[in-house]
């Protein structure tokens, strides 16, 4: 396993690939391409790691994820600047409350490289939200103050792009909150720039357990190398890890392609925790599929992979409704107390409910009847 330091990833940051022209390096870019890459560019910005870049090389899945295109100034009828509505729910600066028992803070707005179809394209890119120990105090003055948040989410922006010393920060302020039981950060560092989880990071995060990972992946191609060794580092450092993924058109939108992502994360000790419907957000039109198409995918995983493996497929709902799970049907219909059922190879069986009280009522929607 390569040992990461400091001078690794900072080495990492400062070969990101930019602008147009630096891509011409790698890559065959026409007069026109460069152009429209601009012209993407100066919507929402591009960086691609060195590490990444080496790997899209090869994977035009990952390429797709971080190669600007024209596409992206093409605005759908549905698009919305701030497709979950998290400015309606917040509470301070990058603090945001919708549930009941857990919050959202958004630490910076930086990422070792940009997804195209971020859904924070609105503050990702870091001119709007940088991280300040004074808009932390904010945040932590509400969640101090709101006994109910036990469940901190850190987000940004990536959080790892934070030097230790203020992760630290963030993490010992929260946890320094009585009422504050688990502490999750959200990363697609792992994916992007693994050399910054360092035998220090995890150290340092180990004296404030419990904390989670969620950490998002897209592809087969990016559990890959020094990937899989950070995953290792993380894993044996204690901290549980989830992953989190978005269905995208052309990059992960068939079974084969989502079995393989979510059986290299189980190996890797990620557990697949939800598969997200693409979000509304501005200029990604080109990357939704249906959620028809979702459910296939889902019906193609379920029974045919580890059910640690299956994540659970939800849309997270336009203007702040919230995650909601979406679920195959199964139950095909009931017939008094006999429920039938087709199993994930598409055959019936049935199953026979007690009788308890009123076994005449339908509790459920008679469907094929
Ligand atoms: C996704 C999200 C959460 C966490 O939801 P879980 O279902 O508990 O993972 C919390 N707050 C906001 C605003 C979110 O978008």
């Amino acid at each position: 396993m390569k040992q990461s330091s400091a001078s690794d990833w900072a080495a990492q940051l400062a070969g990101q690939t930019r602008k147009a022209n630096e891509l011409s390096r790698h890559l065959d870019v026409s007069d026109e391409q460069r152009a429209e890459i601009s012209e993407a560019t100066a919507k929402f910005p591009m960086a691609i790691t060195p590490y990444f870049l080496e790997k899209a090389l090869d994977s035009p899945a990952l390429l797709k994820q971080v190669l600007p295109t024209k596409d992206e100034l093409e605005i759908g009828a549905a698009d919305l600047a701030d497709p979950l509505g998290e400015e309606h729910d917040e509470v301070a600066p990058g603090l945001v409350h919708r549930y009941p028992d857990r919050v959202l803070l958004l630490v910076n707005d930086v990422c070792a490289s940009y997804c195209r179809f971020c859904t924070r394209k609105r503050m990702v890119g870091g001119r709007k939200l940088p991280f300040t120990k004074k808009r932390m105090q904010e945040c932590f003055a509400y969640i101090r103050a709101h006994e109910d948040v036990r469940d901190v989410i850190i987000s940004g922006g990536d959080p790892l792009m934070l030097p230790d010393a203020s992760l630290e920060y963030v993490v010992a302020g929260l946890r320094a909150i009585p009422h504050v039981e688990i502490v999750r950060i959200g990363t697609r560092i792992p994916a992007f720039l693994p050399h910054r989880v360092t035998d220090e990071l995890c150290a340092m995060l180990r004296k404030y357990q419990p904390i989670y990972f969620s950490l998002h992946f897209d592809h087969p191609d990016e559990v890959t190398g020094r990937t899989v060794d950070a995953l290792a580092k993380l894993a044996d450092s204690g901290f549980p890890l989830g992953s989190q993924t978005v269905l995208l058109r052309g990059v992960n939108d068939d079974v084969d392609t989502m079995r393989e992502l979510m059986k290299r994360l189980t190996r890797c000790r990620v557990r697949p925790y939800y598969m997200y419907q693409c979000d509304l957000a501005i200029g990604i039109e080109h990357f939704r599929t249906t959620v028809e198409k979702g459910l296939e995918i889902v019906a193609g995983m379920r029974g045919f992979i580890s059910g640690y493996a299956c994540p659970t497929y939800v849309v997270d709902l336009p203007k702040g409704g919230g995650k909601v799970p979406v679920i195959p049907e199964y139950l095909k219909y009931q017939d008094g107390n006999r429920l039938v059922f087709r199993n994930f190879e598409g055959r019936e069986y049935s199953y026979t409910e007690p009788t308890i009280d009123e076994p005449a009522v339908k509790r459920f929607p008679a469907v094929n009847e």
